[in-house]
Parts: C-alpha cells; structure tokens; sequence
C-alpha cells in the first residue's frame, strides 16, 4: 500500500489512507459528536462511542490517520521504522489490552546500556535505579513550584549524586524534551520517576504502531480525512465545525465535540508562516479564561530523531572491552550528559540505529533543512561509535525522519507543564459546559503526558464525559475496549 504523505516521506507501512477510508461528501454533515484529529486520542474516543451507538464524525487534517503514530517501511529494514511514537512505556494498561483485543504482538525491550565517553564505551549499569535516586527526590507537594534546573541547582543528594543529576538531566533534556529551565518540578514529581519496575518496562509493538492505529480506526466508519477544522462555534448542547477540505470549505454539527489539537494548535493563529499553513482553532465564543490559563502554562518540546537504515549492524562486532561487543546493545547514550541518545532495534535484528536528539540540540536542529539534519546527526553517530564520518556514510543506506516541530498540525513533538502548570492538565480534561472536550496527551489528567497511553486514556475520559453527557447508550452496549 503507497502512503501519500505530504512531508515528502515514503513507502507506507500498512496504513489505512484517503484511498481506503472512504472520505465521504455525500454523507450527512450532522453527528452526535465531532472530533477533531484521527491520532490516538481521537481515534480512541470515536471508537468508543461509536460502539455504544453514538454517531461520530472525524475530521483530520493530514490525508493520513495516526496523528504522532507513523510508521513507514524501508525494505533493507526487517523492523517497522516509527516516525513518532516508538516505545511501549510502563505497564500502559489501555494499550496492551488494546494489543490484546487485536492480536497485536508486543515484545519488551531487552539489552544493554552503554555510555560513550573519550575512551570508549562504559556499561551504564542500574540504570533506573541511578536515575531514581534523583527523581525521587522531587517534591510534589511544594507549596511553590520551581523548574528541574532550580532543583538540580540545589544539588539534591549533595556530593554522593552529582553523576546522578548529570543523568538525570540528559534525562528530562532527552525523552522529555524539557527544557529544564523552564519545566515544572511539582509535574515531573507527579508523572515521572520511574521507580517501579513496572514504570521502567519498554517494549514495543512487534509490527509498529500503525498496527495499533489500524485497530482503532476499524470500529470508526465516518473518518474524513484531509479536513482542517478551523473554527469550532459552540453554544451549550451544539457544535458547528467549520473548515476546509481540499478545496471546499465544509460544516459539521453535533451535540457535542472533542478536540484532539497539540496545545499550539490551540493558542496561536496565523502569526508566522507554520501557523498560516492552518490547523489553528479558533473558538467562537472562545475558551473559558481559565482553559486559555492552563493552555499558556504548558510547551511543547522539540525532539529530531533520525532511524538510520546501514549496510549491516556493524555495532554487534564492535570491542568494548576483553571479549566483549556490543552485540546485546539497546542503547548508548553520549557521555558527559549530551546527546544523541541512539538505539537498536535489539532484540530484533535489523541493521536500524536510531538517533534522538532532545532539548537544546533539537531545537537548533529543527530549523535546518532535511539534508542538514542527517548530514549533522551521521557526524553526531559517528562521535559516538567512535568512528569517521565518512566511514558510517558509506555505511547508510537510508535515513529517515520527520520533523515534527515543523509540521503544522503538531508544531512539536510532545508537552510538558511549565513551572506553574502542574495542574494544568487536569483543568484542561474538564469538559467546557459539557458540550466541549480536550482530549489527547497534553489534556490527560493522569499525569501520562507525551505518550501514547495518555493520549488513548485521555480519549476514553472524553468519550465517558460526552456519554454522561448526551445520556448512555440506548442499548446499554459496553466500552469498546
Ligand atoms: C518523535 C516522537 C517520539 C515519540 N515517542 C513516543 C514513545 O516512544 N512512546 C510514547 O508513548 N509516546 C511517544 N511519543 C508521543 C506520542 O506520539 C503522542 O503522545 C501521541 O501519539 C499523541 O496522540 P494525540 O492523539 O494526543 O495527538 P496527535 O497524534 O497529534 O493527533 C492529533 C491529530 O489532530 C490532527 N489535527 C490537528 N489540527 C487539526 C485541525 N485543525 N483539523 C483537523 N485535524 C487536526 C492532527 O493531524 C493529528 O492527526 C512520541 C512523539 C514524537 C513526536
């Protein structure tokens, strides 16, 4: 199956498209419920409540569904290569009961971590553990709020943790794409200290996430793609969306709705040129003050992450020691607490090292051209396997990337509260005079922010309110999951 996409990517990964969902024009225009975005969170909550009799529509922007979810196929690749969201995190109940219901496989990621530093490679043992030690240390209950940079500054742990705080930042800087001066330590101690051994589990879906995206799409039979909501008119009890697809402008009303948008989707319009490329909501009348609060206290983190497809896994023979290589290799991270992180696929076999690139290098590398980031993330790969340049050039037979911050419907790559916006996402998942949701992982009041189970758990709370809401089912059906 070819996957169109409009960022210029290639061969599909199973996708469902504009070609297989019917993209419906002659179909009635009037829903119990409108929703806004086809990612996990929308598509999750259009299940829902499909299953229990209510009529949906769906309207997406991009000619595809997946939202942050995209997995693409390089055939020198025996491992779906992601685009966005890659890793299982946790326990993640929702979706691996989700995974279960369909058949999909998960397999959980085992291997070693390493450090690279000047000399070579160092086994980052206890890993969690070392990082625990520090994030433990974050105060929920503080009665005011101060950024991840004012309590590393405070040195928590004193002499004993100073290599702890160092990973701790590369950290918060990396897989939160935080800036730490800015982040919230009240909102990380809430959701993120990976003390259980349960929260430090990854896996991954054995055919990608695509598989996932598939299976939440199936149960949802009015899904309009290449649709860019623009304006949501709303009194108590009714909803009019307008927008545009291709090039005519459509309607959609409803009793109630979900907005599934990225936070910058929702607060900036049409200043620079990203934001006049649309997406952008505006609400008529616009969000209550507090909403529009909690909305300003929330950012958006940039994150490159490039998949390298090489000639062959060259890392598996490479020496780290007597007798040793890094054939069991997850992950290796850059030393002095810099970046990249990169990973293998292992336990799969598959010649793919993936590079990421958090906070501050992705922010610089977000404005370059596609050619720039490669060219700089091969050098910055090269550093850290300690090898030449030119000699993991010769080696790559592809790369792929999607630069996320600047793709107008997501304008980054995932959020995280501002000092201050702790409990931002909990007022933003309240429904506006129940007739109005925000769903996705910005909005979840769970504290799973930036993943996948917190934008598919965040749907399921909007679908329950617009049932409590519109009344249940007639039927009594149950949960679609
Ligand atoms: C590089 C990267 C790596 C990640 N890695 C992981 C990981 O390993 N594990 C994990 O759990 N999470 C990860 N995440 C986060 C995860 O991908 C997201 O939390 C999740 O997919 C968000 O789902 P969502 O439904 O909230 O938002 P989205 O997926 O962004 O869905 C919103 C949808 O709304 C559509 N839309 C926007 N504006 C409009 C409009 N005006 N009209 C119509 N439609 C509109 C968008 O096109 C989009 O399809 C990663 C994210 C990125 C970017």
């Amino acid at each position: 199956m070819t996957f169109d996409s409009a960022y210029g990517l290639m061969v599909g990964y199973n996708f469902l498209t504009a070609q297989d969902l019917r993209v419906s024009s002659a179909v009635s225009n009037t829903a119990d419920v409108v929703i806004i975005g086809a990612g996990a969170a929308g598509l999750s909550a259009a299940r829902d409540l499909t299953a229990r009799g209510f009529r949906c529509i769906v309207v997406e922007a991009r000619d595809r569904i997946g939202g942050r979810l995209h997995t693409i196929a390089d055939p020198a690749s025996t491992t779906p290569i992601e685009l966005g969201a890659e890793f299982v995190h946790g326990g993640a109940p929702i979706t691996r009961q989700l995974a279960r219901q369909g058949r999909l496989p998960i397999y959980t990621v085992v291997g070693d971590r390493f450090q690279s530093n000047r000399r070579g490679f160092v086994r980052l043992a206890d890993y969690w553990d070392r990082l625990d030690k520090v994030l433990r240390l974050l105060d929920q209950r503080r009665s005011r709020d101060r950024s991840f940079a004012d309590f590393l500054a405070a040195r928590p742990g004193g002499h004993k943790l100073a290599r702890e705080r160092a990973l701790a930042s590369q950290w918060v800087r990396g897989f939160q794409a935080a800036d730490p001066e800015i982040v919230s330590e009240r909102a990380m101690a809430e959701g993120s200290s990976p003390g259980e051994e349960e929260e430090r589990a990854l896996a991954r879906i054995t055919d990608g996430y695509a598989s996932l995206v598939n299976l939440l799409a199936t149960g949802v039979p009015d899904l309009r793609l290449a649709a860019v909501a623009s304006t949501v008119i709303w009194q108590r009890g009714h909803v009019t969306v307008v927008g545009t697809t291709r090039n005519e402008s459509f309607e959609v009303t409803a009793r109630a709705a979900i907005i599934t948008s990225p936070v910058p989707l929702l607060l900036q319009r049409g200043q620079t040129p990203l934001e006049e490329m649309g997406g952008s909501i505006e609400f008529e009348p616009a969000l209550p003050d507090a909403y529009r609060r909690a909305l300003e206290t929330l950012a958006m983190g940039d994150v490159i992450r490039v998949s390298h497809v090489l000639d062959a896994p060259f890392w598996r023979t490479k020496s780290v020691g007597k007798n040793k290589t890094l054939r069991s290799v997850a992950f290796v991270h850059a030393g002095n607490d810099g970046m990249p992180v990169c990973w293998t696929t292992h336990p799969m076999e598959s010649p793919v090292l993936v590079a990421w690139f958090g906070f501050p290098e992705s922010a610089e590398l977000v404005r370059r051209s596609s050619d720039e980031i490669e060219s700089e993330t091969i050098a910055a790969v090269a550093r850290l396997f300690h090898t030449t340049r030119r000699t993991l050039e010769r080696r790559v037979r592809a790369c792929h990337h999607h630069n996320w911050s600047r793709d107008p419907f997501t304008r980054g790559a995932y959020s995280y509260a501002r000092v201050g916006g702790a409990d931002s996402a909990k007022t933003l998942s309240r429904s506006i005079d129940a007739t109005l949701w925000l769903a996705g992982e910005a909005y979840d009041a769970e504290g799973r922010t930036g993943t996948v189970e917190g934008a598919i758990g965040s749907g399921l709370h909007a679908a329950q309110g617009v049932r409590r809401a519109l009344g249940l089912s007639a039927d009594g059906k149950r949960s679609a999951l």
